[in-house]
């Protein structure tokens, strides 16, 4: 009538393989799943980002802030900043230059000749506010991106006159100059600041007016570089412009 004890103890330890054992798989599985998932999620949200379908997003998802690191951190953002670069490079080198110093490539400064990596690493890639940033930025210098040097020094070298347009205030000039020379960066023909009068404009206004402003002094803008579209877009755009990307914030 009873099975053996024997069969009864089988029963127990086969119960105990399919009850627990697959549990337990299923729990590393659900943390290797979760982390592909969200790896996938943040891959497709760079995307978003990057061709502007987001639009004017202002905070990093909190399940990419581990992606954002890796990506900021490893060979990546360094390999694309350096392919950008080499994009730059070929095309400029196909630019005549007439040797009147009217042939004009334009750089925007922050995310693009200087990095707040160190800034952003310190706050583990979170999402802080600009005032926050500016605060940060006044008490260090922001560190030079290689492939930025490398390609303003061959610009410079292939007879480009440099002209540097960026969205920060005047009152910033000096300190501004300082941390340029200190990453190595010299030699350029202005640095175009916001005015008083610039202080509502929206950056891709603002640019434009800037670049507008060079156009009619004659300049011909044959390259830009920068790492928000509002560095690139809106008039009096260059011939060619090209972009970095910037998973830390978006400036319209
Ligand atoms: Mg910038």
């Amino acid at each position: 009538m009873y099975p053996p004890p024997s069969l009864i103890i089988l029963k127990l330890l086969l119960s105990t393989l399919l009850l627990v054992t697959p549990s337990q798989s299923l729990s590393q599985g659900n943390h290797e799943d979760d982390h592909e998932s969200s790896s996938l999620f943040c891959e497709s949200w760079r995307f978003s980002v990057e061709t502007n379908n987001a639009g004017n997003w202002s905070t990093i998802p909190s399940r990419c802030y581990e992606f954002v690191n890796h990506y900021m951190t490893g060979d990546r953002y360094v390999s694309d900043l350096g392919v950008t670069g080499r994009n730059a490079l070929d095309y400029a080198k196909t630019v005549d230059i007439a040797g009147d110093g009217m042939d004009a490539w334009v750089f925007d400064i922050d995310e693009t000749l200087l990095s707040m990596l160190a800034y952003y690493k310190l706050h583990k890639f979170r999402s802080t506010t600009l005032k926050v940033e500016v605060k940060w930025g006044l008490r260090h210098k922001l560190t030079v991106l290689p492939a930025s040097l490398s390609l303003y020094n061959e610009i410079r070298q292939l007879g480009f006159t440099v002209f540097l347009l960026t969205g920060r205030p005047e009152w910033l000039r000096n300190q501004t100059v300082t941390n340029l020379l200190y990453a190595g960066y010299n030699d350029w023909e202005r640095l175009i600041l916001r005015q008083s009068y610039d202080e509502r404009k929206k950056a891709i206004d603002y640019k434009s007016e800037n670049r507008k402003q060079l156009e009619d002094e004659g300049y011909r803008i044959h390259g830009s570089l920068g790492d928000q579209w509002s560095d690139l877009l809106g008039y009096a755009t260059a011939q060619r412009s090209f972009k970095y990307p910037n998973l830390m914030y978006y400036a319209a």
